[in-house]
């Protein structure tokens, strides 16, 4: 069968995107990758190289200076790119996120003021949901954007900023008095410019600086802190205020994908390590792929990284048809974080002791797989998705 993770079915264009990442994975990021992450250092180099292979615009549409690829091309590309490294996934993917939000939902303005700038990677994007008290439940959401005489002001408390810090333009979920009775009509979606750095990097809006993280290190994880920041109606996205909650839940769903894609990313890097270090590896007189617990724990991962792949796929064909595919996205992401700790853990085991010590990738992994069961949505989140969709479609 040779390689995992191959795809019936792609264009030759796709194809060559492909061979261009995963080239660019090999060669730049994988030798640097565990030296980087344990000095925690952000990848300039690479990220500038992914700037000129034109990845920051995959999937923008040409029209504003983007390559104009699907949700299938963008996906695969996260899955090599975190074979490399995780962290270099999480650099693009609230950028894409934001940019997908302002594509779908923007005003003709905004499209033509941040699309084409996002696709060259020149304003990059973060996106912000998340307080201290919550993730889960966004609908608790405490921060307020208040109306003034030109526009808002916004105040409160943001956490959990994937590239807060070297974004430039952040889409903030803000409570709007709407006088709507559903919570959910009452959030607005501001699109927030500051400057890319820590401190106060816009009238009003602090970055405090890195949160220190078991991994997924190299990038900026912060907190923002919202004082009044004065922002005009032009920023609402999609120029309506009330429509906020749905945007971020549709930006969301194609970031589940992409988590999915992450993890099938990591559990495939550990498969590769795990399958070469049970050849070479002996004990008891043979290489221990040779025993049979480890040469079914290497089926079994296998397995687990095919499906998973698979799943992240269909999901993504879903909505380059235009399908609805919330259930598939959720069950993609689900089944791709579970399998990946534990594809993860089973390499982590092949290696023995030396699968504890920092010099080994495997070790890296360990500690990143952790946040696949997080990001976009716990497993119990995605349960509640899948499972009460499903109540709807086979109503008695
Ligand atoms: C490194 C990192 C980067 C992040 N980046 C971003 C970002 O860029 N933007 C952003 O907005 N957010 C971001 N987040 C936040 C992330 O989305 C949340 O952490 C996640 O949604 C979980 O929310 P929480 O941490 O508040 O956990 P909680 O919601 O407090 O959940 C705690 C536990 O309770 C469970 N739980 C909660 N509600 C239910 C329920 N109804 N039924 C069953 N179980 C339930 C959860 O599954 C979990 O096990 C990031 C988080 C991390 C760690």
């Amino acid at each position: 069968m040779g390689s995992l993770v191959r795809t019936d079915g792609l264009t030759t264009e796709q194809a060559e995107i492909l061979a261009v990442v995963r080239e660019f994975v090999d060669k730049k990021i994988i030798p640097v990758a565990t030296e980087l992450e344990h000095a925690d250092e952000y990848p300039t180099e690479i990220v500038e190289g992914l700037r000129e292979l034109g990845i920051f615009g995959l999937m923008i549409p040409e029209e504003y200076g983007g390559l104009g690829e699907s949700l299938l091309t963008y996906a695969l590309v996260v899955e090599e790119i975190a074979r490399g490294w995780m962290s270099v996934s999480g650099v693009i993917n609230t950028h894409f996120i934001v940019a997908h939000m302002i594509k779908q939902h923007g005003t003709p303005e905004q499209k033509e003021r941040y699309l084409p700038r996002m696709a060259t990677g020149e304003v990059r994007g973060a996106f912000s949901m998340s307080e201290p008290g919550l993730g889960s439940d966004v609908s608790a959401i405490t921060t307020k954007a208040a109306r003034t005489d030109d526009g808002y002001e916004i105040t409160g408390q943001k956490m959990w900023l994937t590239n807060g810090g070297s974004a430039n333009l952040v889409a903030v979920l803000c409570k709007t008095d709407e006088g709507a009775e559903s919570v959910y009509r009452n959030m607005t979606t501001f699109l927030v410019e500051k400057e890319s750095g820590f401190g106060e990097t816009a009238q009003g809006v602090t970055i405090p600086g890195k949160i220190d993280k078991m991994g997924y290190k190299g990038i900026d994880t912060t907190e923002m802190i919202l004082d009044h920041h004065r922002v005009s109606s032009d920023q609402i996205l999609g120029g309506k205020p009330g429509k906020g909650f749905y945007q971020m839940m549709d930006g969301v769903e194609v970031g589940r994908v992409n988590v999915g894609a992450r993890a099938v990313g990591i559990a495939n890097r550990a498969f590769e390590l795990g399958i070469a270090y049970a050849q070479q590896r002996e004990s008891f007189g043979k290489p221990i792929a040779q025993h049979q617990a480890i040469l079914f724990r290497i089926a079994e991962m296998a397995t687990k990284v095919e499906t998973a792949h698979a799943m992240v796929v269909r999901a993504a064909r879903l909505k380059d048809a235009g399908e609805r595919m919330d259930v598939e996205a959720g069950m993609a992401k689900m089944v791709a974080s579970e399998y990946c700790k534990e594809v993860v853990e089973a390499s982590f085991r092949i290696h023995g002791g030396y699968g504890y010590s920092r010099e080994y990738e495997i070790e890296r992994l360990y500690r990143e797989a952790a946040f696949m069961l997080i990001g976009e949505g716990t497993s119990d989140i995605q349960k509640m998705i899948i499972g009460r969709a499903l109540l709807q479609d086979y109503q008695l």
